[in-house]
């Protein structure tokens, strides 16, 4: 990194100081744009590097809730605004115990650089609370979500901010959201929300956006090297949407996945994993993955394991942040793994990126490889715009066009920038350059 963008990114640590998380993604993002700034040095100038890296406007808030035994809960609510340049803020909400302001600034600010890689009118931002939905009956979720959205009503609308779902937020949730909303507000907004149900201004797709988007992506990646997913071994972290959609378009091309996993242990399935199995017990029965081996008796299950330390060719980590160590990539890179394509958000540490980047294989960073989610629900905004509701064939042929670009787009900036082959930079720079000059047209803002 040159001594002027080390400067800048001092500062943002003295005044981030307890952010760990939102300085890691800040710092992999600046690391990156070394060279642009060497070529555009009007991108230098008034603070821009600077300013990107503060949000718009952050909005922390109580959130007091009754459970099913009328005890009181005080959860806290988070809305981070980082970037409206581009378009509305747009990015998902994650309720889980971890949810902190780090938490939600990193992934608002890798959000930005996500939504300007889709090449759609969106801005960035997140959101969330540290409530755990896990165990909550269906009315606890509503009473928590209808407390959530009566003050998180006051920040959004259709051309503010965009909120959809993330981890512990999915159609239940967003229905009771929207239900609120739609109370609070006295007007049907169909664009306020995405990842609705069909039956109230939903899209097609866009629940397994993100996993087919990451499925078009690595199938990319691998032709770009003469590959395809044919008859390969893949591994799939996680269990949640991401990484149940991930694991169906990976086996509809052709792919083998053997393994997934939940906070509590790793499931090896070596026919390949049963795809109906997992959907009735992660989205109907929402139980641990333990019950997988209830149902399919060949399967292992081990608690506390390690997942990347079964041999692969294509890993997708689909968890959380941060799964994926260098110790994991060097027993990846061990197993012959030749791609790796993030669906979740900064899954690999650091050190686990400087592995992949030097044994040059194919790595994708997520706000390249998992961008299919929040540019379905960009399309979700274009139908509830024109009030229409487009085919599943027809939505998943804009998806597949949209990742192509994507990968397109990272790979041919690379090129330019003299990286050839890194995603990682590609995206970066990619991304920063579409934002940047946004910003850079609309004044001192
Ligand atoms: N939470 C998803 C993401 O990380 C989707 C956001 C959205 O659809 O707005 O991109």
């Amino acid at each position: 990194m040159d001594e002027k963008l080390e400067s800048t990114l001092w500062n943002i640590q003295q005044r981030n100081v307890s952010e760990p998380e939102f300085i890691q993604a800040v710092k992999e993002v600046l690391g990156s744009i070394g060279t642009v700034l060497a070529k555009h040095p009007k991108f230098a100038e008034q603070k821009l590097i600077e300013r990107i890296c503060e949000p718009e406007r952050q909005v922390i808030f109580r959130v007091p809730w009754q459970d099913d035994r009328g005890e009181v809960h005080i959860n806290r609510g988070f809305r981070v605004q980082f970037n409206s340049a581009l378009g509305p803020f747009k990015g998902g909400l994650r309720f889980h115990p971890s949810v902190n302001l780090s938490i939600v600034k990193f992934l608002g600010f890798e959000q930005i650089f996500k939504n300007a890689l889709t090449g759609m009118p969106i801005g960035g931002a997140k959101g969330g609370s540290d409530f755990d939905p896990k165990g909550r009956s269906d009315e606890e979720v509503m009473r928590f979500c209808q407390s959530f959205m009566t003050e998180l009503s006051r920040h959004l609308g259709e051309y503010t901010d965009v909120p959809a779902g993330d981890v512990g937020v999915g159609k239940r949730e967003i229905g009771f959201l929207f239900g609120q909303y739609k109370r609070i507000s006295n007007r049907y907004e169909s664009g306020v929300l995405t990842g609705k149900g069909l039956s109230y201004g939903g899209a097609l797709v866009r629940t397994e956006a993100t996993g087919y988007g990451l499925g078009y992506f690595v199938q990319e990646m691998l032709a770009a090297r003469g590959e395809s997913l044919g008859g390969k071994t893949c591994l799939v972290s996680g269990s949640g949407n991401v990484a149940i959609y991930a694991i169906e378009k990976v086996m509809q091309l052709g792919g083998k996945v053997v393994a997934c996993s939940d906070s509590k242990g790793v499931v090896y399935d070596e026919a390949g994993i049963d795809l109906p199995t997992l959907k009735r017990i992660k989205e109907v029965e929402r139980l641990p993955i333990e019950s997988y081996c209830q149902w399919r008796k060949r399967a292992h299950y081990q608690e506390g394991g390690n997942l990347w330390e079964i041999k692969c060719d294509v890993a997708l980590p689909c968890a959380t942040q941060n799964e994926l160590t260098g110790k994991d990539a060097d027993a990846l890179l061990r197993g012959g793994c030749i791609a790796v394509a993030e669906g979740a958000n900064m899954p690999t540490t650091p050190d686990g990126i400087e592995k992949f980047t030097k044994a040059r294989i194919a790595y994708a960073p997520g706000k390249a490889a998992n961008a299919g989610g929040v540019a379905t629900s960009a399309l979700e905004m274009q139908q509830n715009a024109s009030r229409d509701a487009w085919s599943f064939e027809y939505t998943e042929r804009k998806l597949a066009h949209i990742m192509k670009d994507i990968h397109d787009r990272c790979l041919k900036t690379a090129d330019e920038f003299g990286v050839p082959g890194n995603y990682a930079q590609g995206a970066n720079i990619g991304a920063f350059l579409r934002v940047a000059d946004a910003m850079q047209s609309l004044g001192l803002i």
